[in-house]
Parts: structure tokens; C-alpha cells; sequence
């Protein structure tokens, strides 16, 4: 059984070949130190509202005392203010007067699909009987379009695993993104679902995977590369792998402006 995350989905759909690069034979060039330090941010941020959600300690590491830096406080404070209601349900009085209504932080989810696993875990899952809301915390700078975080494996992925292992229409299913660095306060941008979506990402996730097995059978027993994504795309430019792939020498060529939500600083607990 292949495990297979969201970001290895939206890069097998953007170049079949950076796929195979990557997760086939970890060529991927090591992080910057500003994305590495993005990386530790953006862990923090998830462990310490996942605590929080607990009612643990608020804390990093083994030593729960460590006072959180100035800038996460900043974030938690401003994301609290923000989004009180996001919050409340925490309260006793909230859980007496809505008792059906649950929380989980950093809940999996798991689905085999063709002969691969795969597994999303929600940084918070708020359900009640009739709906169930999917939160996201995203720690990069500047909030992302809605039509462009419908297209990306992360938002159809997420909403679709949901529809496909609970009792939940996809009518009754959301997903919020919270991009809790933005200034002055963070913001929030939520993806509807609806039954047309759920089928045409059944479709897209069937095809893909169709695509990805014949591609691995051929790898594998003939040797042949994965195919390239065509130039007129436009993902070759920047692109890491630009010189092995004969597609111009990286150094030489602007980098991508569109984000992708897989380089966003993110963990998974
Ligand atoms: S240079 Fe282009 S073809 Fe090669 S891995 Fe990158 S995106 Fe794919």
C-alpha cells in the first residue's frame, strides 16, 4: 500500500516528472534557512493550538515554561480576537448550550483508494449533527484567493475525505483557512462543498491515480521516466530540476510567483 499526502498529489498533477524527483528519488534541494525557519514557526504555531485545544500547558518542547516569543503571542492573541466564536465553543457555558456540537484537534482520517492510503489530519474538526467544519491554520504572510485554494490537492482532498468516510452531504461540509500571520489581523477565507465537486474530485483523484500506477509499472520494470509537464505550463520556470530536465538553467530564470500550498509552512502532528 503507497501512502499519499496532498502535496504529493498536486505535484504529481503539475509535472509527473518533479513527482518522481522528489518522493521517488529524493532529489529535492534542502530548505533555506528562511524556510526553515518558517518550517519551526509554523510547527509551534500547530503544537501550541493543538495544547490549547487540549487544555494543556501552552508550551514548546519538553519544557512547557518556555515563554512563547513575542510574535506568537501576537498571532494567538490577534487570532483569538478575530475569531472569538472559533473559540467559545471551548467554553463550559458554550458546551452546556450546544452539547452535540465536537472538537478535535490534529484528527486523521484515512482512505484507501486504488491500492494507495491516504491519510489527512485536521488541525481542528468542529462537528455537530448537521455540519462539520473543516480549520486550517495557514502561518505564511499573505491570504490566498479562494479560487485559487479551491483548486489545490490540500482543499479538495481534505473536504473529500470527509464527504467519503462520515455521514455528512457534502452540502454540510466546509473548510476554512485561517492565515494567521496576515497584519493588522489574520484572516479567513472558507471553501463551500457541494455534491458536483465531491463527484468531479472523485473523478480527478480516479484519473490521477490511474495515470500514477501505469507510470510507476513503467518505471519500475522498463525503467522509463515519468512524463514531463509541457513548457507552456509554465511550472519548468524556477524549478529546481530546470538544468536535469533540459528546461534552462534554474539560475537563470525568474522564480514561480504562484504559491503552492505544500511549500506553506505546515506539520502534521
Ligand atoms: S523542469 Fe519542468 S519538466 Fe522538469 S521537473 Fe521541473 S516542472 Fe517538471
Amino acid at each position: 500500500m503507497i501512502h499519499l499526502s496532498q502535496s504529493q498529489l498536486q505535484t504529481l498533477e503539475a509535472c509527473p516528472r518533479k513527482f518522481q524527483y522528489i518522493y521517488l528519488e529524493q532529489l529535492s534541494p534542502p530548505l533555506d534557512p528562511l524556510q526553515q525557519e518558517s518550517l519551526i514557526w509554523g510547527s509551534n504555531f500547530h503544537l501550541i493550538m493543538q495544547q490549547r485545544e487540549l487544555g494543556l500547558p501552552v508550551g514548546i518542547g519538553s519544557d512547557q515554561r518556555v515563554s512563547l516569543d513575542a510574535d506568537m503571542q501576537g498571532a494567538i492573541a490577534a487570532l483569538l480576537t478575530a475569531a472569538p466564536e472559533l473559540f467559545e465553543s471551548q467554553s463550559q457555558h458554550h458546551q452546556k448550550t450546544n452539547p452535540e456540537q465536537s472538537r478535535r484537534a490534529e484528527y486523521p482520517i484515512t482512505l484507501e483508494l486504488q491500492g494507495y492510503l491516504f491519510t489527512v489530519i485536521y488541525d481542528l474538526l468542529i462537528t455537530a449533527p448537521d455540519s462539520a467544519q473543516i480549520i486550517d491554520w495557514k502561518t505564511h504572510q499573505k491570504p490566498l484567493k479562494s479560487d485559487f485554494l479551491s483548486q489545490q490537492w490540500q482543499t479538495k482532498l481534505y473536504l473529500y475525505l470527509l464527504a467519503a468516510t462520515t455521514n455528512y452531504a457534502p452540502e454540510q461540509i466546509t473548510m476554512t483557512y485561517w492565515f494567521v500571520k496576515n497584519s493588522p489581523q489574520p484572516q479567513q477565507v472558507t471553501i463551500a462543498y457541494n455534491q458536483e465537486i465531491h463527484q468531479q474530485t472523485h473523478q480527478e483523484i480516479t484519473e490521477l491515480l490511474q495515470e500514477l500506477t501505469t507510470s510507476l509499472e513503467d518505471y519500475q520494470t522498463q525503467g522509463l521516466d515519468f512524463s514531463q509537464v509541457s513548457p507552456k505550463a509554465g511550472h519548468c520556470v524556477g524549478c529546481s530540476f530546470a538544468a536535469r530536465c533540459g528546461r534552462g538553467d534554474r539560475a537563470s530564470t525568474p522564480a514561480i510567483t504562484l504559491p503552492n500550498l505544500a511549500d506553506i509552512a505546515e506539520i502534521t502532528l
